[in-house]
């Protein structure tokens, strides 16, 4: 048996966008589902705390990690089915989710083409089934296959069985850090259906001079709008949208309503009323604010920001401060998407 290519006292600076500089007990990069094996049968490990690790970019880290962080770090792409109308494409868990994308626009695969600079790994993709642009990986999934880390079992997990609903699956809450996600098997289309009536798709495509749009330019205009709105972690850390947009019963959206005639919403498919949480932050005087080094971005009030050598427990008080401000002002409590540690 190989040796477990364990270290300890590891920074997680380099593994986290808000860029914080927390440690992690014990560290493990895993390439293999073999090596994951191996260390859920070896007693010194198997009965650790254990914490998931991939791209690190939807987790907010407030302390150091005790136990073993596992970075799933596996690649690889295969073809594993091919019909007239699709592809299946069966993708290791550690590979970096946008090149993906880049990777079907390139080949002509439709259907992930709206999920284009979306930061972070494959493997994670599933766990809050990840969206934009009004399309979700729910859309293109067909199953994957994750290894328990309980008892060291792999098992395959249907689209049901992995319960997605809007920014959620079975992983984010019941089944997390209990089982290490290895690879994913998604559906991609031969014969697009292209989604380019959602926010700034549309009339970007029409700045762009592109009237008949492939799946080429509807990648690059989501490229452009993303760069100018959100803030690059390379540049000012961050984690993306720190809140859900808040879905509520239309009575409660009519009683909003009736104070703040401006309000933007959207009807869902389950008769809910969806309110952008960045409005309701924005009215509540939060938008570009800072404190010290960290703040909330000027451009999108969702994003929660790391100038610098803010905290974790700094940005964590902040997202409470605007869940209690905005709770007071609208009767609304605003639910956090970022992982917190
Ligand atoms: P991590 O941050 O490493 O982990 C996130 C969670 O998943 C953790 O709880 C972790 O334990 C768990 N996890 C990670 N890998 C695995 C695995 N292999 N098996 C089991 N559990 C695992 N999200 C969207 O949905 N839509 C967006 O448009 C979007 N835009 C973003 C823009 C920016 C600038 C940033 C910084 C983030 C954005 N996000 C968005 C959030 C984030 O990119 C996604 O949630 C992404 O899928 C996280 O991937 P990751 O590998 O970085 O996960
Ligand atoms: P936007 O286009 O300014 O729209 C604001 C909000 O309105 C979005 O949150 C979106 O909800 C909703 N919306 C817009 N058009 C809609 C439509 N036609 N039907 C239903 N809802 C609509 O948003 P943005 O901030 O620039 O983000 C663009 C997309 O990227 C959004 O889908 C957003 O979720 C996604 N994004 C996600 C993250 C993240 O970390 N999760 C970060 C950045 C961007 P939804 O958010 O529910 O789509």
């Amino acid at each position: 048996m190989n040796t477990l290519p364990i270290t300890q006292n590891v920074s997680l600076l380099p593994y986290n966008t808000f860029g914080m500089d927390v440690h992690a007990e014990n560290f493990i990069a895993i390439k293999e589902a073999a090596t994951l094996s191996q260390l859920m049968s070896d007693p010194q490990w198997q009965h650790m705390s254990k914490f998931i690790l991939g791209g690190g970019s939807n987790i907010l880290f407030t302390k150091d990690v005790p136990g073993l962080v596992i970075h799933i770090n596996n690649r690889g792409i295969e073809q594993v089915a091919e019909d007239a109308q699709h592809i299946w494409l069966k993708i290791a868990a550690g590979e970096n989710w946008h090149q993906f994308v880049l990777h079907c626009v390139t080949q002509e695969y439709a259907g992930i083409e709206n999920l284009s600079l979306i930061p972070g790994t494959v493997g994670a993709a599933p766990m809050q089934n990840i969206g934009a642009y009004g399309v979700e990986i729910k859309d293109v999934f067909i199953e994957l296959e994750a290894i328990s880390l309980t008892d060291g079992s792999l098992r395959t997990f249907s689209h049901k069985e992995c319960e997605f609903a809007y920014r959620h699956s079975i992983f984010k809450q019941q089944y997390k850090n209990q089982y290490a996600i290895m690879n994913v098997t998604l559906r991609l289309n031969k014969h697009p259906h292209f989604h380019i009536d959602y926010g700034a798709i549309q009339t970007t495509l029409e700045l762009m001079g592109i009237d008949k749009p492939n799946i080429q330019a509807i990648s690059d205009a989501v490229i452009k709008i993303r760069q100018e709105k959100l803030p690059d972690p390379k540049v000012i850390g961050n984690a993306g949208s720190f809140f859900k947009n808040p879905e509520i019963h239309p009575d409660k959206f009519n009683t909003i309503q009736n104070t703040h005639p401006d309000i933007p919403f959207y009807k869902t498919q389950n008769n809910l009323v969806k309110i952008p949480a960045a409005w309701l932050i924005e009215q509540c005087g939060f938008k570009g604010k800072r404190v010290g080094d960290i703040g909330v971005h000027d451009r999108q009030a969702l994003v929660l920001v790391n100038h610098g050598s803010g905290e974790g427990a700094q940005i964590k008080a902040l997202s409470e401060q605007i869940q209690k401000t905005v709770a007071d002002k609208f009767g609304l409590m605003l639910e956090r998407e970022v992982n917190i540690f």
